[in-house]
């Protein structure tokens, strides 16, 4: 019940991720929000206690859509390399499953 959740396949079909995961659930991510939401510090910006500084400019092409190879990271997180050579985006599991609209794991 609280094992650890693990990826067992990843692929891109069409403009979705499609994650199967260790238990047999599937999660379907459209790439677009994805990668809108993709977490590294370039993306989101970085805040401390006395400031927040907003992320740079984004500046997306049709390339930063599509997805160029995916990288499982240490058993607990997908790397995302995009197209457009954007390759700091680390997915947690538990990330990907909150973009998809389903509740975290416990634990
Ligand atoms: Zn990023």
């Amino acid at each position: 019940m609280s094992s650890p959740l693990a990826l067992a396949d990843a692929q891109v079909i069409g403009t979705e991720l499609a994650i199967r995961w260790s238990d047999g659930a599937e999660s379907f991510l459209p790439l677009e929000p994805l990668r809108r939401n993709c977490p590294c510090a370039l993306c989101q910006g970085e805040s401390t206690a006395t400031a927040t500084y907003s992320p740079r400019q984004k500046d997306y092409s049709p390339a930063s859509f599509v997805v160029r190879s995916l990288q499982p990271v240490g058993g607990y997180a997908l790397q995302i390399v995009w197209a457009d050579g954007h390759a700091t985006g680390i997915y947690p599991y538990s990330y990907l499953l909150s973009l998809a609209g389903e509740p975290p794991p416990l634990g």
